[in-house]
């Protein structure tokens, strides 16, 4: 699909492209390119003025201003503006989206009201979109990129989302319309391929909105990195139960938000355990050195009898320890100032995101038996009420796996 792209690119950078298309005249090829430029130039933009089209959700639903472009005859939207559609309050359905203009690879999640997502991935230039187990959709016209922002076709929106998650898009090009409705199953009865939330995230019993940011996830700095993301406890070990809120659902709930960022961001993140059961710590590293984890992050929820204390505590082992002593003296896999460096990246992310806490440096048995760069994060305390009730909103664990992915992302040993 080499070929459509290169034009389209052409086409649409011609609005910028004045200076250009002088620069070519004054090397004298004007009398023969310029009518060529001028002809590439105005085709596209004689129609480019689509026009704003009017979104909403249902028939009553507000209206969301989209400004698409006619690109080749076909309407197009900025990937950035269905973000903004699905993210409305009546939105069936919330999209999110992870574009690196260096690959010209786009992904897009759509998170179903039951919390299972599915992540339908593009390539700019490419006209298939592909929808996990569900095959792909083949759209007359190829995703491009405009001003390094990703644009689609508008068939996505009405073909390859209803596809993907439960929705009907419908688009009316003579009355500039375009209504999105809750269908009430998928299309095709099937379980989905991403991994669904087991939670105990209710949001209708919301108390507030939490004070966290959704960050733009990043893609990583590193090409090793490979995080083992280990969900504390599990099974018949449920840590903490304190404010309604469960440890061995919280962790393994944002274990698998981080592994969804990390793969909606080109990221690579595995588990060490994906489902409800007990896991001992030789079965956690055994599965870090199994994966081939270059990082190890070990995801708990703190107690204290004062019900005041609050915010998240990374912690590293101390200077003096690490995990090159004791038993696993021979087995050195990492220095120590690795894992400060990885705590700085992700205590960074998460202050950006809104979350406080602190340090600490403890010989803890997690840290010391990782042999490789390890965290052990008490992401907050369960018996602060206020605290605990933020996390079980569902916005609270994505906010904290977008920082915890962008702050592992930023890691370079
Ligand atoms: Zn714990």
């Amino acid at each position: 699909m080499a070929t459509p792209h290169k034009r389209f690119e052409r086409a649409v950078g011609c609005r910028h492209l004045s200076a250009s298309c002088g620069y070519i005249g004054a090397r004298g090829y004007f009398r023969f390119a310029m009518p060529l430029v001028l002809l590439l130039c105005a085709f596209p933009f004689a129609s480019a003025e689509l026009g704003p089209i009017a979104a909403r959700h249902g028939a009553g639903g507000a209206v969301i201003q989209m400004e698409p472009r006619l690109l080749s005859n076909e309407p197009y939207v900025a990937v950035k503006d269905l973000r903004e559609l699905f993210n409305d309050e009546n939105s069936p359905v919330r999209l999110r989206y992870f574009y690196r203009s260096s690959t010209r690879r786009l992904s897009v999640q759509l998170r179903m009201p039951s919390g299972q997502s599915r992540i339908v991935r593009l390539k700019m230039g490419s006209a298939e979109a592909a929808i996990g187990t569900r095959g792909s959709v083949s759209m007359r016209r190829p995703a491009v990129e405009i001003a390094g922002e990703p644009w689609t076709p508008i068939q996505f929106l009405t073909e390859a989302i209803p596809k993907a998650a439960p929705v009907l898009v419908e688009y009316d090009a003579g009355a500039r319309e375009l209504v999105v409705r809750a269908a009430d199953s998928t299309p095709e009865a099937e379980p989905p391929m991403e991994p669904s939330d087991p939670t105990p995230i209710i949001e209708s019993t919301l108390p507030e909105t939490p004070p966290y940011a959704l960050m733009e996830l990043e893609a990583p700095v590193w090409t090793g990195l490979k995080v083992a993301v280990d969900a504390g406890h599990g099974g018949s070990d449920v840590g903490l139960e304190r404010s309604g809120a469960v440890e061995k659902d919280l962790t393994l709930a944002l274990a698998k938000e981080i592994k969804t960022a990390a793969a909606l961001a080109g990221g690579a993140v595995f588990l060490t355990r994906a489902d409800d059961a007990a896991r001992a710590l030789e079965e956690r590293m055994q599965a870090a050195e199994e994966g081939g984890a270059t990082a190890f992050i070990s995801l708990h929820f703190n107690d204290s009898i004062s019900s005041g204390r609050s915010g998240y505590r990374i912690v590293t082992l101390p200077p003096d320890r690490s995990s090159t002593e004791g038993e696993n003296a021979d087995r050195r896999a990492s220095p120590p100032e690795d894992a400060e460096k990885l705590a700085d990246a992700v205590e960074e992310a998460l202050k950006e995101a809104g979350f406080e806490g602190k340090r600490l440096r403890l010989p803890l048995p997690a840290l010391e038996r990782a042999n490789r760069p390890a965290l052990y994060i008490e992401m907050a305390y369960l018996s602060n009420a206020e605290e605990a009730g933020y996390w079980l909103l569902s916005q609270t664990i994505e906010s904290a796996a977008a920082a915890i992915w962008n702050g592992a992302a930023r890691y370079k040993p």
